[in-house]
């Protein structure tokens, strides 16, 4: 992979030697090569309950929520056209039986939705997004999806308020099934890009050039979609000068949010990781991937809206921002985890979550609430996820003391900075540094 910052082309394009102060500052524990992604609580510690005794608790709580707190929806849909070998995310495509199996999950789907909305109030509060995540949700055609949407609106209360979104994936993105999503009342579409020099997108399988992409997202935009991307860093063959010109390509056509991923590596790639020998991989060349990005991003006119989300105004991204607003989650289908008030559960894999829901159960796998220090921490862990970072906050939970302690190791490690540098006091902001060590500020959250 060719990442030198010293070459001209790249000097020209972003602050080489902001990010190199940067590299610089890092002191241990940081260390590039020791990158985690942050967890769910219930991927930390396990779950306590089992899915009996989760919806048992979640049953209890619902009675207790007040009927004005809206709540976001999120549907999973696991099934793709086909299964790209670089990608780590839980699909799978249907080679055959395709129709049963999507009448079977949509019934499934129906079969929760009508749990869910007896329970409390949760019918009649306010859903501000519904966001269907996968996989690739337009695989389940135009019909089924629209029918899906139905139920979503016959079942709980959405209404001019609420965000439709999906993500998809280009080559799914016909001119008929986004004409026929934005009449059915989306307006947020996440494309997962991941790249779009040719010869990376050959590597990795796609079926559609650069151009053709950068055409359908061009008229997306032009129907008033808000569209927001997927890229991902770390890819073989991919170069800088790649990155950078994807960043100008996307931006020219008018893409309000740029989701930055690290190539992740697990048993779900492992084929293609073996491969391209990316198993023993150096992931310096990745950091500064990610960096001069995010920094070209930043100098168009973009903003940290979470750790790894840069966006323009327009792009709210409601669904990944609901923990910053204090929502609760319903999350339908396998996989999905949810969480309402400080009770998080999660549904099993596909063939589990076929054979457990019933009439009288949504299928979960598991549950847990957050003990006392989770729930502690919580504002603070929301607060990094998000990108903002209000020292009084930090103070307020931690202890002045324990706070500036930590405030000092990350600003000399340049994990965060101060978004008004004349004022001390002011609230803080990741850096570079920060998004990428993300799951370690979390870690040290909770060392006393
Ligand atoms: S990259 Fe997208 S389309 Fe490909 S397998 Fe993963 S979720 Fe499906």
């Amino acid at each position: 992979m060719s990442t030198s910052l010293a070459s001209a082309s790249a000097s020209a394009e972003v602050d080489v030697e902001g990010i190199r102060r940067q590299w610089l500052a890092l002191r241990p524990p940081y260390c590039i090569e020791d990158r985690r992604l942050p967890l769910p609580v219930w991927a930390r510690r396990g779950f306590t309950d089992t899915g009996e005794q989760a919806w048992a608790a979640l049953r209890q709580d619902a009675s207790r929520i007040e009927l004005t707190r809206p709540f976001c929806i999120y549907v999973h849909i696991p099934f793709c056209a086909n299964r790209c070998s670089f990608c780590d995310c839980y699909s799978f495509p249907l080679l055959q039986y395709r129709a049963r199996h999507v009448e079977g999950y949509l019934a499934l789907l129906a079969q929760e939705m009508r749990l869910w909305s007896g329970l409390g109030t949760l019918a009649h509060r306010p859903v501000s997004t519904v966001h269907f995540g996968g996989g690739t949700p337009t695989f389940l055609g135009e019909e089924p999806f629209a029918r899906l949407v139905q139920d979503i609106r016959e079942n709980f209360s959405t209404g001019p308020q609420t965000e439709w979104a999906l993500e998809s994936t280009s080559s799914e993105l016909t001119p008929g099934i986004v004409s026929a999503l934005h009449r059915l009342g989306f307006t947020r579409l996440h494309v997962g890009v991941q790249s779009l020099q040719d010869d990376v997108r050959r590597t990795i399988h796609r079926r559609e050039d650069a151009a053709t992409v950068l055409d359908k997202i061009a008229a997306a935009v032009s129907l008033g979609w808000i569209v927001s991307v997927d890229l991902i860093l770390g890819l073989p063959g991919q170069t800088l000068a790649g990155a950078l010109a994807d960043v100008h390509a996307l931006e020219t056509v008018g893409v309000d949010g740029f989701s930055l991923y690290e190539l992740q590596l697990s048993s779900r790639n492992r084929r293609f990781a073996e491969q391209y020998g990316l198993a023993g991989r150096q992931r310096l060349a990745n950091y500064l991937l990610t960096q001069a990005a995010s920094r070209l991003l930043i100098s168009l006119g973009y903003r940290k809206t979470l750790f790894n989300h840069l966006a323009r105004a327009r792009d709210t991204n409601l669904y990944f921002t609901f923990p910053e607003r204090g929502e609760d989650c319903l999350a339908l289908g396998t996989i999905a985890d949810g969480v309402f008030g400080d009770y998080h559960y999660r549904h099993p894999e596909y063939k589990a979550y076929c054979q457990s829901v019933t009439p009288a159960f949504p299928g979960l796998q598991g549950g847990l609430r957050r003990n006392a220090l989770e729930n502690q921490l919580h504002s603070l862990e929301v607060a990094l996820l998000s990108a903002r970072i209000p020292p009084g906050l930090f103070a307020d939970v931690l202890g002045q003391e324990r706070a500036e302690v930590l405030f000092r190791r990350w600003q000399e490690s340049a994990l965060v900075e101060s978004i008004s540098p004349a004022d001390p006091c002011s609230n803080l902001r990741l850096t570079g540094n920060g998004s990428w060590f993300i799951s370690h500020m979390m870690a040290e959250l909770a060392v006393p």
